[in-house]
């Protein structure tokens, strides 16, 4: 001190930094804003939209459409001025009052409670929570369930960072930028108990515990809760486990599904949300499965086996993935140093746990989609086809029977949000067309009912549908001009570049969207294949066209980045500049304005690999007309004159001669059908052709792919059942699933032992079978322990390909008339009616009614 004043300084003349907030408080009379802000209602409602952009469309612009910011941001005379604005207080009071009673109508949800676990939802791009086409699933799936009163409560991760936002600079490199979220700025809130505290779990790692807070968005009426670790109570190490979606390694990726699975179960717990159905969104989630048998075993006393039965009958898992490296799936030296220690839990030994995770005991990773498949008895996949290929990715599983056999594994096609995409233009139109109000409870829609509707789509006149769909263009244009301009605002693109690009664009040209993830099956590059040829259509002087091109390759994904790049080189082009544009940063507002503004909406992926795919599905309800691979769900809506098809077989097994084959159809198509339908014009410039299309398009195609009618497939075809044979199997204390068990272990620990006493049923080959005639054949068994029925006999015939399919299965009867004997008959009577060589077989597998399938007990015995 004394050395200080000997300088002549002291203490005080440092400066000292205290930190302040200076939050902008709304006026008293605004408050409002802040609720419609705080439930994500506003982003499938169009006059709460409104309602924020007319508080600044500048601001709202700037801020992502995110009203949090928006109104933290909205400078004190603004504040001012709207409170004292008549016009504005009552279209806030208006907005406020439709929440209101949005919310009242669904107070009491209907039909079995679900808990809804996704690695990540997409609900609006300023929620940075999501990546792409599982994600917005995930998300329109929630609205939807709000919108049908479906008792939904969703579980997911709440990142730091998210998913990137990609910026390409001139050289058509993406940069991948992660944002640092602040959590005050998004429409989360803690989650309180009901002492009002912080509901915050734990899971148990190798050495430690890893804390996990619970924070929840308001859905319409449903309660999304996100979880994250990144707060103090954690090591610096573990702080990051929820940084980034789909980011690190895999071992990064095993604590974020631990997260998610085990803690996502325990904070539903400690909610005390009792859901009747699980229901897994891809595999990521899949130690649910784990967990909830935990807590059978700890809170209610029952036995592993029960535990497991219970937790089969009551877990959906949705599958998504064509290919089988697009399963998540862990080395076993990892999967060990994370639940070595959790076998105990269980009360099984490692190896068993092990198991469930394997298709043969010599793997060496753990499959989640294995583990959620072995802990449900239902299985989907996300699209008529994509359930196919799902049966044969998971025949590994169920060896002894063929992928058709699996009906187990059955499908749920996606569908979209019709509010969050459709444009309000088009919602007036069809709003029209109704006659009664919107379904509000699941129990009252029809998908019969929604396509008589959808048909009076062809009372409207031509001409206004023609007029919706170009000022929508002209929408999409000034939205483009405004994104292509900001980047000269970073200063990647040369600014005489972009008054090139803006001058050269032209609302009135046919204009092709191509926007998706940049993962190379989706083969944006197959335009690109002949560019003489993409030359003469785009440059065509009288019937010209032009291509916009968006989306994000994975960071790690080279070959994603590469295509990139080359496309926009190839937009750089003189002959192209203008004409073909690659915008930036593709989220849901990007698929939004792009979908809604296009003419024709592109998708060329691999067949099989595009297990659903939804952009094209947001884009007919925009009166976009649809040109794909027949893949996905374009395989069930595609209809001749209401969208185009690339033929479905595929003729080559070389993937290159398949793309020029592709590449080549393409052209033709674009030249011969699309280009004439959209100039063909009468005499006040009205295309009546490709209106035509736009019509049938709405007619036929629409009503099939809405997010209603799939929230009332999972109804139907699962949640309803699951939640019945829940009743059955717990009735009477439990009664069923005590016998379940109880036979199920009889069946197992004799199947082995099982004998074939005789067989009776001549070999074809040397004993020709004349068609027409009766034979009569007996197989007779040593069953053991086991009771008569407590097995069935099959005759399977099949072709005598290599993967041989199956053309008959024929049930053995019991033969009771020699019952006296130590052992069992069955007895068939064949009737041969078709002539040819075929294989057969004969196979013996467990039967009892108290089973969910016949894949519930997956033994099956060839003799
Ligand atoms: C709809 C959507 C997707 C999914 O579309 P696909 O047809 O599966 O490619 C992906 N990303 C965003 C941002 C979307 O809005």
């Amino acid at each position: 001190m004394e050395n200080y004043s000997l300088l002549g300084a002291n203490q005080q003349s440092m400066p000292i930094w205290k930190k302040i907030v200076i939050e902008s408080e709304l006026f008293e009379e605004l408050t409002p804003l802040k609720k419609i802000a705080n439930n994500l209602w506003w982003t499938w409602n169009d006059d709460a939209q409104d309602l924020f952009e007319s508080i600044d469309a500048d601001l709202w612009y700037r801020c992502n459409k995110n009203p949090i910011v928006l109104l933290q941001e909205v400078p004190l005379d603004r504040l001012k001025e709207l409170s004292n604005d008549h016009e504005f207080n009552l279209q806030m009071k208006k907005v406020e009052a439709r929440l209101d009673e949005y919310i009242y109508k669904r107070e009491k949800p209907i039909g079995p409670s679900i808990a809804y676990f996704s690695m990540e939802f997409g609900l609006h791009a300023s929620l940075k929570i999501y990546s792409g086409g599982l994600g917005v699933l995930a998300g329109d799936y929630l609205k939807e369930c709000s919108d049908l009163n479906v008792n939904m409560t969703g579980m997911g991760l709440l990142y730091r960072y998210g998913y990137f936002t990609q910026v390409i600079n001139g050289k058509g490199e993406q940069n991948a930028v992660y944002e640092e979220e602040t959590f005050t700025k998004i429409p989360v809130k803690p989650l309180y108990d009901e002492n009002g505290e912080w509901i915050i779990v734990s899971v148990d790692f190798p050495d430690r515990k890893v804390f996990i807070r619970v924070w929840e968005t308001k859905v319409g009426s449903i309660s999304l809760m996100l979880l994250d670790t990144d707060f103090e109570a954690n090591e610096e190490y573990d702080r990051p486990i929820t940084h980034h979606l789909y980011g690190g390694d895999n071992e990064n990726r095993i604590k974020q599904e631990i997260v998610l699975g085990i803690g996502g179960i325990k904070a539903l717990h400690r909610a005390k949300v009792n859901s009747d159905i699980y229901h897994c969104n891809e595999g990521h989630a899949a130690f649910i499965c784990l967990e909830r048998i935990v807590n059978y075993l700890s809170e209610e006393h029952l036995s592993f086996q029960e535990a497991v039965e219970l937790v089969k009958a009551t877990n959906l898992f949705t599958t998504h993935t064509p290919v089988p490296a697009g399963h998540d799936s862990f080395h076993v030296d990892l999967f060990r140093t994370y639940f070595y220690n959790y076998a105990s839990k269980l009360r099984i030994s490692f190896e068993q746990l092990l198991s469930f995770g394997k298709a043969h005991p010599h793997e060496d990773h753990f499959n989640m989609s294995y583990l959620a498949s072995n802990m449900s008895n239902n299985i989907n996949g996300v699209s008529k086809l994509h359930g196919e290929v799902s049966r044969d990715l998971l025949a590994p599983l169920f060896p002894g029977y063929s992928p058709e056999e699996l009906t187990n594994i059955g499908f749920v096609t996606n569908g979209v949000h019709y509010p969050t995409w459709t444009n309000p233009m088009w919602k007036t139109i069809h709003k029209k067309l109704r006659s009664e109000k919107e379904p509000i409870d699941i129990s009252n829609y029809s998908e019969e009912q929604e396509s008589n509707i959808w048909s009076q789509i062809y009372r409207v006149h031509d001409s206004d549908i023609w007029q919706t769909k170009l000022k929508l263009k002209s929408l999409l244009f000034d939205d483009i001009q405004r994104r292509v301009a900001s980047h000269t605002v970073n200063g990647t693109i040369d600014p005489s570049l972009v008054s090139n690009i803006l001058h050269k664009f032209n609302p009135n040209t046919l204009t092709i969207g191509f926007a998706r993830r940049f993962a190379t099956y989706k083969r944006a590059h197959l335009l690109f294949r002949n560019i003489d040829r993409l030359n003469a259509i785009v440059n065509n002087p009288s019937r010209p066209v032009q291509l916009l091109f968006a989306g994000k390759a994975h960071p790690a994904d080279k070959a994603g980045q590469d295509l990139i790049r080359f496309i926009h080189e190839v937009s750089q082009r003189k002959e192209f500049i203008g004409k073909i544009i690659f915008l930036e940063n593709y989220d849901m507002e990007v698929a939004k304005k792009l979908v809604q503004g296009v003419d024709v909406w592109m998708n060329t992926p691999t067949r099989p690999l595009e297990a659903s795919g939804t952009s094209g599905e947001k884009a007919v309800m925009n009166g976009t007309l649809h040109f794909s691979v027949l893949d996905g769900w374009w395989c069930e809506g595609y209809r001749p004159e209401a969208g185009w098809a690339l033929p479905e077989e595929r003729a080559y097994e070389n993937q290159n001669y398949q793309d020029e084959l592709d590449a080549d159809t393409i052209y033709n198509i674009i030249e011969n059908e699309i280009v004439p339908a959209y100039y063909y014009r009468d005499e006040h410039d009205v295309p009546h052709r490709w209106v035509q299309y736009i019509k049938n398009s709405y007619a036929e195609v629409v009503p099939h792919f809405t997010m209603s009618r799939m929230v009332s497939d999972y109804n139907h075809r699962f949640y309803l059942p699951m939640k019945d044979r829940k009743e059955m199997l717990e009735a009477n204390d439990r009664q069923v699933v005590s016998d379940l068990v109880e036979w199920k272990t009889k069946v197992i620990s004799n199947w082995d032992i099982i004998e074939v006493v005789n067989v009776d049923f001549e070999d074809g080959i040397r004993n020709s079978y004349i068609m027409g005639h009766e034979y009569v054949s007996r197989v007779s068994l040593d069953l053991k322990e086991l009771q008569p029925d407590d097995v069935n006999v099959e005759l399977v015939i099949a072709t005598i390909e290599e993967n041989p399919k199956i053309v008959s299965k024929d049930l053995f009867k019991i033969n009771e008339t020699l019952k006296e004997s130590p052992f069992t008959h069955y007895e068939l009577s064949l009737n041969l009616d078709k002539p040819g060589t075929y294989n057969y077989g004969i196979r013996i597998y467990p039967s009892n009614s108290m089973l969910a399938n016949r894949l519930d007990l997956k033994l099956v015995k060839w003799i």
